[in-house]
């Protein structure tokens, strides 16, 4: 047989069970669409089996069942009509075939290919597009879904997509369960399809944790019997005073999903006995018509109450005040006969309908009159509701972050990857999730494009992207700053190698040193140094050598000296006091005390210096130094003069309202006076950072550090530097090459200065 011949063969079968398929999808939905719409979905129908034509699933079976599976969806478990059913036939047609939205709309107007381009785009976002938030998914929903119907097939295309999931290599089964319970199972609840979300929510749970799956349904068959012993016990008494009353009804016990039995274990701690315990019974009746069936609620309430006692405050009246997706129903907790409480559900048929399947389902209930138009009506509510900024909108946020375990938190990697985490996981925990080395490098990372520190508490729905640093080391505190069993690990481990390699690496360049000046190790030399680096051992010693926060520069002097020289630490970071500027301290007392100024000092104001009676003060809310653009302030009877910055906002107040207090002022020479700075500077931490902005500052000639002050929490540092400088030309050099440190974040100048 040759190949064509085979292919041939193929596509007749391919032909033959597609036809088989169509015909059951005209079966299901034939009671609510008219004969004349079959025509329209046998059109889109021959189109899509054509442009498959030849490609198969994963599963080895003919592309076309997708579209006749997401179809069937559509129009039995979610209600939908013919217009929809096309769509849901062409829901991949655009995307995956040569066709065109404009070959959609030649064929089947403007209606269908509005739907089609809302899908074709929709997919683009939900699979290619990175990390979605809540509210950028609301967003991204409400531009793109200018007809709800395209969300419907685009869950319904979901379900199918779950329900076939065993076929996807298993890295996209966790992918594609992920985004399921974080957006699609959500969104089903979100629109009222009770049915839908319970089955992607179970499918997502089985993909994802499969043996949990697997425990909870063999404990659900074990118990099964018990409790529908219970049931029967309970429901009985129910049963006789219903029927006494000619009520047409029937009373299950409500099934708890999978899911929601591991959500509630998992919400409540409490193990699977705890939650299969507590008994739901549904009531659905059939109303004698729409306008009783409140009441009729009512009376079932009233004769359950007789024989059961009701809970206080247990009542959920769903049947005054329907929820936001439709749902109606009346619920009230009793007392069953055995002590335990019991949820009962009362519901109408219509009611039953809407909270399975949705208020989509709402419209069959119009008789034969039935048209689409009640489902537009629903569909301008959900617009309506998703549009609405208030209330509704962050409703419907609550309701997407309550949908997700309250023991895990889903994030993405910058790719748009999903990693699930425990809930309380930090940027590190994720570094580590990715991989240990990424982990052993972070330096920081960006949550949402914005710059966080390592410990910082991941949400769902955080895109994560770690910055990382080959210099970066392990810190002890790490430990305490990750949740996984993974991280702790991943740190204890590498804590443990680096510390070996650190003493090792400090004890070698001590040797070095040592072997430099000649002084062979001896006890007697680390009786000396030890006390002077402020270690208490030698492997402290050594290992603080090696990470480099002991540097040996002044080794020589130390060995040298016998005088008890303090030094002052500065964060790990050792300097002299000498190497600040006691001397220049002394120098700028003047600048913002109280104090005469001295007119032989350069810092003129123009008209008056030849007045002697003048005092000339700095400005603290601005602290201008020369070079600044100033002003003066000449308050009336005092000879004082106060120096502001021209862009003070005191004193642009000042030349507004007392314009006649101001006089021009202007710094003569910028040579010999220092003037007091103050820069604040925040960045990510790394060893050796303290020592790098105080070398660039030494390095400036013309400024003094009068005090260094830097603070390091979670990886990240924040400090003051206050110096005297001679001018704003001085202090901007000096901010600029602090800048340009690696990790240096900001560097700022402080306008206002403490004394
Ligand atoms: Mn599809």
């Amino acid at each position: 047989m040759s190949k064509d011949q085979v292919e041939n063969i193929n596509v007749i079968d391919e032909d033959a069970y597609a036809e088989e398929q169509y015909n059951d999808l005209i079966l299901s939905c034939s009671k609510h669409v008219k004969v004349k719409d079959i025509k329209l979905i046998r059109k889109a129908f021959d189109l899509a089996k054509e442009s498959h034509k030849g490609i198969k699933r994963k599963s080895g079976e003919p592309y076309i069942t997708h579209p006749i599976a997401v179809a069937k969806i559509v129009t039995s478990e979610i209600g939908l009509g013919a217009t929809s059913i096309a769509c849901a036939l062409l829901h991949d047609v655009v995307e995956d075939t040569e066709y065109t939205i404009e070959d959609i709309d030649h064929f089947f107007g403007e209606k269908i290919a509005a739907i089609i381009d809302g899908l074709t785009k929709i997919s683009g976002v939900f699979d290619k597009q990175s990390s979605l938030q809540a509210e950028n998914f609301r967003k991204m929903l409400l531009t793109l879904s200018d007809d709800v119907r395209v969300i419907l097939i685009k869950i319904a295309d979901r379900l199918h997509n779950m329900r076939t999931l065993d076929s996807m290599p298993a890295n996209k089964q966790l992918k594609i369960a992920g985004e399921t319970i974080y957006l699609y199972a959500p969104l089903a609840h979100r629109l009222g399809l009770y049915a839908i979300k319970t089955e992607l929510e179970d499918l997502s749970l089985k993909y994802r944790h499969l043996n949990v799956f697997e425990e909870i349904t063999t404990k659900i068959q074990i118990n099964e019997k018990k409790r529908q012993q219970e049931i029967n016990r309970f429901s009985l008494p129910i049963i006789e005073k219903l029927e006494e009353n000619n009520i047409e009804f029937d009373i299950n016990g409500r099934p708890k999903s999978i899911f929601s039995i591991w959500n509630k274990m998992q919400n409540k701690n409490i193990p699977f006995e705890e939650v299969y315990d507590l008994m739901a019974i549904r009531i659905i009746f059939k109303a004698l018509n729409r306008e009783t069936e409140k009441a009729q609620c009512w009376q079932i309430y009233s004769l359950i109450t007789d024989t059961y006692t009701p809970k206080p405050d247990r009542i959920r009246d769903w049947i005054s005040s329907p929820k936001a997706n439709g749902y109606e129903a009346l619920h009230t907790t009793v007392m069953g006969p055995t002590g335990k409480w019991v949820e009962v559900q009362i519901r109408s048929e219509r009611m039953d309908t809407i909270a399975e399947r949705g208020f989509a389902a709402h419209w069959k209930y119009k008789g034969d009159k039935a048209s689409e138009s009640e489902l537009d009506k629903w569909i301008k509510k959900i617009r309506e509701m998703l549009e609405n900024p208030n209330s509704d909108a962050l409703e419907f946020l609550d309701e997407f972050k309550m949908n997700l375990f309250s023991s895990e938190i889903m994030v993405f990697t910058p790719k748009g990857d999903l990693k699930t985490l425990p809930k309380y996981s930090t940027t590190l925990d994720f570094a580590y999730e990715i991989h240990s080395e990424i982990g052993n490098k972070a330096i920081g990372a960006k949550v949402n494009h914005k710059l966080v520190a390592l410990n910082h508490i991941l949400r769902s729905g955080d895109q994560v992207e770690i910055i990382t640093s080959n210099k970066q080391k392990i810190q002890n505190e790490w430990l305490h700053q990750v949740r996984t069993a993974k991280a702790k690990s991943s740190i204890t481990d590498a804590i443990k190698a680096e510390t070996k390699d650190r003493i090792k690496k400090g004890k070698k360049l001590l040797e070095t040193k040592l072997k430099e000046l000649k002084v062979p190790p001896s006890s007697r030399v680390f009786r000396k140094i030890i006390p002077e680096y402020d270690v208490s051992t030698k492997d402290e010693l050594y290992s603080k050598i090696g990470s480099g926060i002991i540097l040996l520069e002044n080794l020589k002097k130390i060995l040298k000296k016998n005088t008890k020289n303090k030094l002052i630490r500065y964060w790990g970071l050792q300097i002299s006091k000498s190497s600040s500027s006691g001397k220049s301290k002394k120098e700028t007392n003047t600048s913002a005390k109280n104090k005469k100024f001295n007119y032989k000092n350069p810092l003129i104001i123009k008209e008056i210096t030849e007045s002697d009676n003048n005092n000339i003060l700095i400005a603290k809310c601005c602290s201008p130094i020369p070079g600044d653009d100033v002003i003066g302030y000449k308050k009336p009877k005092d000879n004082n003069i106060t120096i502001h910055k021209s862009k003070c906002p005191t004193a642009i107040r000042l030349m507004s309202s007392e314009g006649n207090y101001i006089v021009p002022a202007k710094w003569t020479s910028q040579k010999f006076l220092s003037s007091l700075a103050k820069l604040s500077l925040n960045g990510i931490d790394r060893i050796g950072i303290a020592a790098d902005i105080t070398t660039v500052i030494s390095n400036e000639l013309s400024v003094n550090i009068r005090k260094i002050f830097i603070e390091t929490h979670d990886g990240i540092f924040e400090g003051e530097i206050e110096l005297y400088v001679h001018n704003v030309n001085d202090l901007n050099n000096l901010i600029m090459n602090i800048s340009k440190l690696k990790g240096v974040d900001s560097v700022k100048r402080k306008e206002e200065i403490v004394k």
